[in-house]
């Protein structure tokens, strides 16, 4: 991009235009290294246009497929919105086959907040990697709390790693469970289970008694969470998506939590310990990219694996090798 559009652009992200948002978003999500450069001067470019420190709230959503999310995302969502409120929503690795079809879902399921002028849902996602949160998702978050949204809900789907990664990134995680019982809680990482700080257990209108259950099983495995202990008594919420039952509630709970953080500096806190963290991971990604991108690299590794392979040479030995070459 020339430097004149690149300017253009970000005097249409800042008089908020959303065509100018999305082009934005598309360029710091990218890994192209022209275009983190062109990612960093846009961000610099925008926080130096506002004049106050703009500090919007990040919450991150995530539970197994199905639960719910995109239902509850809509009913959160359309609260927040009538509080006068400023909304993004961000689904994170949608190319992986399991959120592929919840995203489908997202569309139909965010009918109100997708027709609101104050909410932005990124759109189709098509051509994002999978795996992992990436350093770009970062960066997006910041681009829509200088364009002064408020509120910026980062939505994953709860199977792997990615929700880890997401709760690295957001200044509260919302965790929404199906109203079964507590076997379906061993498939849930026990990081994530210590790392939530809302607990919403979902379709209580359909379910009432196995969603109280959930409720106990839950507790019962908070018990044995040293952390948890420390952190006081977790919030869970029975409730409905679909019915909104419940969703106020974690909403004024979340602004309460928000103004008290705010207050005392745990976000601030909280924010500064997780860039440290993602400026050590990103260190060490890119002393690994740069190493396997070598040449010489490549050579000694192909000679060296092949030996390995036909048994000449130890995996000790191997290792000797490689960083000595
Ligand atoms: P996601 O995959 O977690 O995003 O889940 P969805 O929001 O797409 O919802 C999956 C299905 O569960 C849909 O058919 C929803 O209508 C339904 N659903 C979501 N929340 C509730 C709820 O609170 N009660 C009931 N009865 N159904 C719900």
């Amino acid at each position: 991009m020339k430097a004149k559009e690149e300017k253009r652009l970000i005097e249409d992200l800042h008089k908020g235009q959303r065509r100018a948002l999305a082009r934005a978003i598309t360029i710091l999500e990218s890994d192209a290294k022209s275009d983190r450069e062109q990612a960093a001067r846009i961000l610099a470019a925008l926080e130096s246009m506002t004049s106050s420190q703009k500090i919007g709230l990040r919450l991150g959503i995530t539970g197994p497929p199905g639960v719910g999310k995109s239902t509850w995302i809509e009913a959160f969502g359309t609260r927040v919105l009538s509080k006068g409120l400023r909304l993004c929503v961000l689904p994170v690795d949608p190319t992986s086959p399991v959120s592929g079809g919840s995203l489908l879902g997202d569309r139909t399921r965010m009918e109100n907040l997708s027709r609101s002028e104050d909410c932005f849902i990124r759109p189709s996602p098509s051509g994002r990697k999978a795996g992992g949160v990436s350093e770009g998702t970062r960066d997006v978050l910041r681009l829509c709390e200088l364009l002064d949204f408020d509120i910026l809900l980062v939505e994953t789907v709860g199977v792997g790693q990615n929700e880890l990664d997401v709760c690295s990134m957001v200044d509260l995680t919302i965790l929404l469970f199906p109203p079964f019982g507590g076997d379906e809680l061993q498939g849930l990482k026990k990081g994530i289970l210590e790392i939530a700080d809302i607990y919403f257990v979902n379709k209580f209108d359909v379910a009432a008694d196995a969603a109280q259950s959930m409720k106990q099983d839950l507790l019962a495995a908070f018990s044995v969470f040293p952390s948890f202990l420390e952190r006081g008594r977790p919030e869970i919420y029975l409730g409905s998506a679909l019915s909104g039952d419940g969703v106020s509630e974690v909403l004024d709970t979340v602004l309460e939590q928000t103004v008290q953080a705010k207050s005392i500096g745990t976000f601030q806190q909280r924010r500064r310990d997780q860039e440290l963290l993602s400026f050590r991971e990103g260190l060490k990604t890119r002393i690994l990219r740069d190493y396997f991108a070598k040449n010489s690299v490549q050579q000694a590794l192909k000679k060296i694996e092949k030996e390995l392979q036909s048994g000449r040479l130890g995996v000790g030995e191997a290792l000797k090798r490689m960083l000595k070459s």
